[in-house]
C-alpha cells in the first residue's frame, strides 16, 4: 500500500472506530490504496483502554483485571499475528482481490451508504460462520435450528490461540492467531462477487476492532443493547469453559446471528475462562502453534486413510468410533479456584524472589529455597504443570520423573547461594562497568 494516500484518523474517529461508530461518508474509499490501516492506528487506543480498564477494575473490584504474565502473553500474540502483514498484503485481501478482478458478477458503487451497510452485515455474517466452523469441543446442548454442526479441527488450530488466556480482560482481545487468516478468508470470499475490495477492507478492520472492547469484566449488562449487539456479557460466555458455555455466542458484532442460528446462550453462572485442555504456557510459539503440532502427531498416530483426514477436518474431540464432534464427557471440568489461587501465589512469590536476587538481599537465599520447596509441593499435588513441558515427556511416569524435577529444582536454587549471587551481580554490573569505561575514554 502507498502510505502517502492514506489518511490518519483523528482522535474522535479513533475512539469511535473502536466501537464501529463510523459513518459511511468518512470511511468510504474508491481505491484500496486509500484505505487507512485502522488496526495499526488503533494501537494508542488499545493501550489507553487497557489502562482505563486497569483503573476501573481497581476502583470497582479493588484488584487488577488479570495477571501480568497472561496479559504480556496476549500482547505478544497480538504482535506475532501482525508480523506476516509486514511482508505482504494479507491473504484475506489477496484472495479477495483475485476473485473480484476475475469473477465478480456486479460492481456495487463504492460510495453508496447502502453498499457500506450491506458490507457491514456481510462481513459480520461471514465472521459468524468462520468462527462457528473454527470452534472445537463437543456440546451438550440442543440446537433449535436445523443447521449441521461443523467444527473443523484445522481451523481450530488457528483460532484456539485467542481462547488460551485464562483471564478475561482487554489484553485477551489482542491474543490473536497468526494462522487464523489462512482459513477465515474463505468465508468472506463470496462478498468479492459484488462488493469492491476498498469497502471490504474497511469493514474487515472495523469488525476486528469492535471485538476489542467486549473483552472485559468491568461492564455488566447493557440492557436492550444485549438483544442486538455482541456485548461483554455475551462474549464472556463465548470464552467460558463451563459446560454451558461451550460452542456458544460466535458473534462478531451482531448477536442476532447466534439468536437466529440457535447458538445463543445468556450469561448466568460465573464463567471460568480458557481452553478445556489448558496449555499452561506463556511461550509465544506454543501459544500459536501447539494445536497444529497436536493435529500433526494425531494424524500420523491415527490408522486408516479416511481416519487421518477426519483428524484434520472433523472436530477436535473426534477419534475413530466417536461422533463427529467427540464425546461431551471428555471435556474436563474447569480448574478449581484453589489451584488458580495457588498458581497466582506461586507466580508472585517467584517474581518477588527474582527481585530479592537482583537486589542482592541477604534473605534472597532463604526466599529462593522456600520458593523451590513450594514448587515441589505444588507440583507433587498437581497444582502446577511442569515449566519445561518437553522434559516431562521424556520422563513420563515412574519416579524417575520426580527425581528429574527435584534435580531441576535444585539447579534452579543454585543462583541463591552466596557464590553465585556474586556472579549474578557481576553479570549485571559488568556491562554497566564496561559502559562507564567507554563513556570515560571519549
Ligand atoms: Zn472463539
Ligand atoms: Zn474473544
Amino acid at each position: 500500500m502507498n502510505p502517502e494516500a492514506q489518511q490518519d484518523v483523528s482522535v474522535s474517529q479513533g475512539i469511535r472506530m473502536m466501537f464501529y461508530m463510523m459513518k459511511p461518508n468518512e470511511t468510504s474509499f474508491q481505491t484500496l490504496e486509500e484505505v487507512p490501516d485502522y488496526v495499526k492506528q488503533a494501537t494508542p487506543f488499545f493501550i489507553s483502554l487497557i489502562l482505563l480498564e486497569l483503573v476501573v477494575s481497581w476502583i470497582l473490584k479493588g484488584k487488577p483485571p488479570g495477571r501480568l504474565d497472561d496479559a504480556l502473553t496476549s500482547i505478544s500474540a497480538g504482535i506475532f499475528s501482525r508480523l506476516p502483514s509486514l511482508f505482504s498484503r494479507s491473504i484475506e485481501l489477496t484472495t479477495y482481490i483475485y476473485i473480484w478482478e476475475n469473477y465478480r458478477l456486479i460492481s456495487l458503487p463504492w460510495h453508496s451508504p447502502w453498499t457500506w451497510y450491506l458490507t457491514f452485515l456481510g462481513v459480520d455474517f461471514g465472521y459468524y460462520w468462520f468462527h462457528r466452523m473454527a470452534h472445537g469441543g463437543a456440546s451438550t446442548s440442543h440446537h433449535h435450528f436445523p443447521v449441521a454442526r461443523t467444527e473443523v479441527n484445522i481451523m481450530w488450530a488457528g483460532h484456539q490461540t485467542h481462547h488460551s488466556s485464562e483471564d478475561y480482560n482487554l489484553s485477551t482481545a489482542l491474543r490473536q492467531s497468526v494462522l487464523q487468516i489462512y482459513t477465515s478468508w474463505i468465508f468472506y470470499s463470496p462478498l468479492a462477487l459484488f462488493i469492491p475490495p476498498s469497502v471490504y477492507a474497511v469493514h474487515l478492520q472495523f469488525n476486528l476492532l469492535y471485538q476489542f472492547w467486549i473483552h472485559t469484566e468491568v461492564i455488566n449488562n447493557l440492557g436492550p443493547l444485549e438483544l442486538i449487539i455482541n456485548t461483554p456479557s455475551h462474549h464472556r460466555v463465548h470464552h467460558g469453559r463451563n459446560r454451558y458455555c461451550i460452542d456458544k455466542n460466535y458473534a462478531g458484532v451482531l448477536i442476532i446471528w447466534d439468536r437466529i442460528f440457535g447458538t445463543f446462550e445468556a450469561e448466568n453462572e460465573k464463567v471460568v475462562y480458557g481452553l478445556t485442555h489448558p496449555i499452561n504456557t506463556f511461550e509465544p510459539f506454543k501459544v500459536q502453534f501447539h494445536h497444529l503440532v497436536y493435529i500433526w502427531t494425531t494424524f500420523w498416530a491415527t490408522p486408516g486413510f479416511f481416519n487421518k483426514f477426519s483428524v484434520i477436518f472433523k472436530g477436535p474431540g473426534w477419534g475413530p468410533g466417536k461422533p463427529r464432534l467427540g464425546l461431551s464427557e471428555e471435556i474436563p471440568e474447569a480448574l478449581s479456584q484453589v489451584t488458580l489461587l495457588l498458581r497466582v501465589g506461586f507466580i508472585i512469590l517467584t517474581l518477588t524472589s527474582i527481585g530479592f536476587l537482583l537486589d542482592q538481599r541477604p534473605k534472597a537465599a532463604i526466599l529462593e529455597t522456600v520458593r523451590c520447596l513450594g514448587f515441589l509441593m505444588l507440583y507433587r499435588f498437581g497444582h502446577l504443570k511442569p515449566f519445561i513441558p518437553s522434559l516431562s515427556f521424556a520422563f513420563e511416569s515412574s519416579d524417575l520423573k520426580l527425581r528429574a524435577e527435584t534435580l531441576l529444582t535444585i539447579v534452579g536454587c543454585i543462583p541463591s547461594t552466596k557464590l553465585n549471587r556474586k556472579r549474578l551481580s557481576w553479570a549485571v554490573n559488568l556491562p554497566y562497568a564496561l559502559h562507564q569505561i567507554e563513556v570515560g575514554s571519549n
